[in-house]
């Protein structure tokens, strides 16, 4: 009876950043744990449930709070596939602990950093012999302070789409939206942004996914909360569970939330590589590369030998390190032609990446070659071909699903890749989380609705600074992003025949040298033609000849989603300043550029404003552009020489034009 009448012990704990700014308060009020976040004060996510359903017990009620742990935990790392290369991680973690019954149930493990938070679930045996559990569902939710807005990208439905390839993460995003709906009714894929009114912003993602997991999504509910959900049934075919075998005591992944008053901890977050560790060790220094490709201009027609051949010399033309022999080249190629392929390739300094259909059982896409990289006898003996014909990486395509099986697939041919010194890109895929770090031979992925979608469909060309002006602040920020875009063709089809049929670029050339910097990439294969040697423009040609895709830093400048972007880059010494601008309106950036010698890549809008900002050396172009026209054929692009002496500068962009500023060098060089 006095036992009874004893307050609650522990009931809430907290755990705070190393600056202090951001706290996590964690909660057991009524049994069932929340946890709610702050910054500077001001609540971005109200307190919100937490735990989950096992087979072995119900770690979502009756739970106690016992106490917490806090330590602070620092990791300093280089990763040279994301976007920066080295990383100083500083974060406290709390370690919360519940018991059900009296016994330990779950840790609640809180990392936080300046900007970042990531937690997971330690799973403990309810019993000595208790060495595994399912696990059913999560609680894990988000509920957010009145007045938040979203930026989502519904997932898709199971074993639709192109050939029952989907959910493969190319959907078109909602820009501003109310909460309280549901994407398609499947909710929506990571990453996901929310502005809390004027106050700032949160970014939800996942990371340390591998196949001991699965990949889970975002539920929205009518009442406007979220929740994370586990992968339909439905996808590949119903086979395979939607639920999680895990071994106990055992980890779940990390979810992360980034949150800022601004976007610039959003832009340049590094929570996704920051709580996950190498797998395994690189077999061997994996270079970035640019590459071209065929198929995104001349589709599945053109992977033939004589085409591939030409786009070997293209690449060479470029100095570019690859080409990607797309899909059917089994047949329309066949292997004794790639391996002279390969061999051409070689003798001007040119490496391929060659696609695979990941299939499996789990779709209907007839591209091949099919059923080779899906099993461990048939894939290990295809990788010791590619290594023999020193290929530098695998295109490995329509996976369709984040089921816990799948995400096994991925690590497979991850580690088999890494053995014979092969990259892997992947597409038609899931977000890849935390793998950069994860698996050293991971290059990039697709996930978004990438460039084919431009050849695929006017609408899509329409929206493209739209959709442009959104993934720096969401899907580029927790994973490599395989757009295979920065094209130069007025038009969407081979030859860039304007009197044909084929999608219009809406987008300036400046535009898709803007993209080049602003979507990262260590692996980038670009969508230009061996035509634009000679029908683009020779400053557009000779920048995207020396664009590099490995970055040291990058500096957030401005933005909004969906609406302009603007950041910087580095690679070594040499700075990259970029912006586009998807608004109806001009948008105008300032920021403080160093001191040195540079190429100006601009739009013309308004002569004034560009010359007042630089100044100008060698030849003008025409100032003759009305900044509202939006067809590409009517953009006055140009590059300056620039001098600056250091300080300020102000650039104006039009509505889908760009800018770049290509640092040359330190020195104030006036010839
Ligand atoms: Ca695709």
């Amino acid at each position: 009876m006095l036992l009874l009448a004893l307050p609650m012990v522990a009931g809430e704990e907290r755990v705070a950043g190393p600056d202090g700014r951001m706290v996590v308060t964690v909660n057991d009020k009524g049994g069932a744990p929340t946890y709610g976040v702050t910054y500077d004060g001001v609540e971005f996510l109200s307190p919100s449930p937490l735990g989950l359903k096992t087979d072995v017990g119900d770690y979502t009620e009756g739970l106690t709070l016992t106490g917490v742990k806090i330590d602070a935990v620092s990791d300093d790392y280089s990763v040279p596939t994301i976007k920066v290369s080295t990383v100083h991680y500083r974060a406290n973690r709390g370690v919360f602990s519940f018991s059900k019954d009296g016994k330990p149930a779950i840790d609640l493990i809180i990392q936080v950093s300046a900007n970042d938070i990531a937690f997971r679930y330690k799973v403990y045996a309810p019993k000595a012999d208790t060495k595994v559990c399912v696990v059913k569902e999560e609680a894990t939710g988000y509920i957010f302070p009145d007045g938040t807005t979203s930026f989502l990208c519904p997932q898709m439905p199971p074993m639709a789409g192109f050939a029952r390839t989907t959910p493969s993460y190319e959907t078109d995003y909602k820009a501003d939206d109310t909460l309280g709906k549901n994407g398609d009714g499947f909710g929506y894929t990571f990453p996901c942004l929310f502005r809390n009114g004027d106050k700032g912003w949160v970014l939800l993602s996942e990371t340390g996914v591998n196949g001991t997991y699965c990949g889970g999504r975002l539920i929205g509910n009518p009442d406007g909360s979220y929740q994370l959900a586990f992968p339909m049934p439905e996808e590949i075919g119903g086979n395979g569970t939607s639920t999680v075998g895990l071994a106990v005591p055992g980890c779940t992944p990390w979810r992360t939330l980034t949150v800022a008053p601004d976007l610039k901890p959003i832009v340049e977050t590094t929570v996704a590589w920051d709580v996950v560790e190498p797998q395994y060790e690189a077999s061997q220094v994996y270079e970035p590369s640019r590459g071209s490709w065929s198929w995104i201009l001349k589709m599945d027609n053109n992977t033939t030998y004589p085409v591939q051949l030409q786009y070997v010399d293209f690449s060479a033309a470029m100095g570019w390190e690859t080409i990607l022999v797309d899909a059917l080249w089994d047949t329309q190629i066949g292997r004794e032609n790639m391996e002279k392929l390969a061999e051409y390739a070689k003798s001007k300094g040119v490496r391929l990446f060659v696609w695979y259909n990941s299939n499996g059982y789990w779709n209907d896409a007839p591209q091949g070659p099919r059923n080779i990289m899906n099993r461990s006898v048939t894939r290990r003996a295809e990788m010791a071909w590619l290594q023999k014909l020193g290929v530098k990486g695998i295109k490995v395509d329509f996976f369709g699903s984040d089921k816990q099986v799948m995400l096994q697939l991925y690590e497979d041919i991850l580690v088999d890749a890494n053995e014979f010194g092969l990259q892997c890109v992947f597409h038609g895929c899931t977000l890849p989380r935390g793998w950069e770090r994860m698996y050293p031979n991971f290059a990039s992925a697709e996930a978004v609705l990438a460039s084919e979608n431009l050849y695929f469909g006017q609408y899509r060309c329409d929206r493209e600074a739209f959709s442009a002006c959104l993934h720096p602040f969401i899907r580029n920020t927790v994973a490599a992003m395989d757009f295979g875009g920065s094209t130069l063709n007025k038009v969407y089809n081979p030859m860039n025949d304007v009197t044909k049929r084929g999608s219009i670029r809406r987008t300036s050339d400046v535009f898709a040298l803007a993209t080049a910097v602003l979507f990262q990439s260590y692996v980038q294969h670009f969508a230009m033609t061996p035509e634009n040697l000679t029908d683009a423009p020779d400053w557009a040609v000779n920048f995207m000849k020396a664009v590099p895709t490995q970055w040291d830093e990058v500096k957030f400048i401005d933005g909004y989603p969906g609406q302009y972007v603007s950041l910087a880059r580095r690679t070594g010494d040499k700075w990259y300043y970029a912006g586009i601008n998807a608004s109806p309106e001009s948008r105008t950036v300032e920021f403080d550029l160093p001191r040195g010698t540079y190429a100006f890549y601009y739009d013309i809008v308004d002569p004034a404003t560009v010359k007042a900002a630089v100044k100008l050396h060698g030849k003008k172009a025409p100032l003759t552009l009305n900044p509202r026209e939006t067809k590409a054929d009517t953009f006055q692009g140009g590059r300056h020489h620039v001098i600056h002496k250091g300080g300020k500068v102000k650039v104006t962009i039009p509505c889908n034009g760009g800018f770049v500023y290509e640092k040359l060098s330190d020195l104030l060089i006036y010839d």
